[in-house]
């Protein structure tokens, strides 16, 4: 059963940000209510006030490209990203993954910013997004801090979000020449969320040359989504071949740290690491020659 709340639905930023502030004690933001809704019916969560946030239309926005890097506002619904003709040409990789999240009826009223501040370890923006090298912008009444996306997961569904400061832009910049990025996911019903995903970013110095910059991240394989950084030292400075790919896949999923759960056991979850590096790695090479 929900618990009777205080409900405000603020039409501002600067409104929503003097509600947290005033309501510091214990209020829930709410935006799309995909994920929290269901928590608040389960009863795990119980807030005293819900901050509605969905109405705050001049944090819906997606402005720049390829050449300027990105800037998404977080409550840009996922379907808006999916379907944007400027994330397609100059991200592509987002609206692909935006494509395969949930269905359309979620995607259509879901956004980026709750997919995001939810921190399910399984949610497939977040991998995408460190791959990427993308930031965050948290503000809060009288300020706001930018961090990298990769540093916003602390634990299972725990950010580094404070009380009263709330999610309100994302940052892409600019992919450096070169460079190929690729995702996929394996679930048990499509549409629905990663027993494991895995994000890799490949960029070389040439278009026949070696691997300058690497990142493989993971999800669904640990408490947070997370680089395997061990993995990716080992394409730096070499020639990507399959085999070493495959290295990468095997190195990775001794870095994971997956649970056992009624959709997978942690030794699954581990062999998916080893398969998924290795095929998300050469697509994102292919992409990185392209
Ligand atoms: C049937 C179903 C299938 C799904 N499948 C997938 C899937 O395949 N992949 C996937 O990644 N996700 C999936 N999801 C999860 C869902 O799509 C996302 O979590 C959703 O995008 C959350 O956005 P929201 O706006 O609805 O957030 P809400 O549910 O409103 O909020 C989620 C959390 O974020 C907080 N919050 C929201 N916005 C902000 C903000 N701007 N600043 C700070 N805190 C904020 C809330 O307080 C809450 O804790 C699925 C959900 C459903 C119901």
């Amino acid at each position: 059963m929900i618990r009777e709340f205080k409900y405000f639905a603020p039409r501002t930023l600067n409104d929503a940000l003097k509600l947290l502030d005033k309501y510091q004690d214990d209020y829930k933001i709410v935006c799309g209510g995909q994920s929290i809704l269901i928590m608040m019916r389960q009863g795990l969560v119980r807030p005293e006030t819900v901050i509605g946030i969905k109405g705050i239309t001049e944090l819906s926005y997606i402005k720049g490209d390829a050449r300027k890097g990105m800037k998404v506002g977080a409550l840009t619904t996922h379907r808006t990203i999916e379907k944007s003709k400027v994330v397609q040409n100059s991200f592509g990789i987002l609206a692909e993954m935006e494509n395969r999240l949930a269905s359309i009826q979620t995607r259509n009223w879901g956004t980026i910013g709750g997919n995001i501040s939810h921190a399910d370890p399984a949610g497939d923006p977040a991998p995408v997004l460190i791959a990427l090298n993308a930031s965050l912008t948290l503000a809060r009444a009288g300020g706001e801090r930018t961090m990298p996306v990769e540093d916003f997961f602390l634990d299972y569904f725990e950010t580094a979000l404070e009380v009263g400061e709330m999610l309100t832009e994302i940052q892409i910049p600019p992919a450096a020449p070169n460079t190929g990025t690729a995702y996929t996911k394996v679930n048990v019903i499509e549409s629905d969320m990663a027993t494991v995903g895995v994000a890799v970013s490949i960029t070389l110095t040439s278009k026949a040359g070696t691997c300058k910059n690497a990142r493989i991240v993971l999800g669904a394989a640990a408490p947070t989504p997370m680089r395997a950084k061990k993995a990716e030292k080992i394409l730096i400075g070499k020639k990507i071949t399959d085999s070493l790919l495959k290295e990468a896949g095997e190195i990775a999923s001794t870095e994971a740290e997956p649970i056992s759960d009624i959709h997978a056991s942690a030794e699954y979850r581990r062999e998916l690491v080893k398969v998924l590096v290795k095929r998300v790695g050469k697509e994102a090479l292919a992409r990185a020659k392209a």
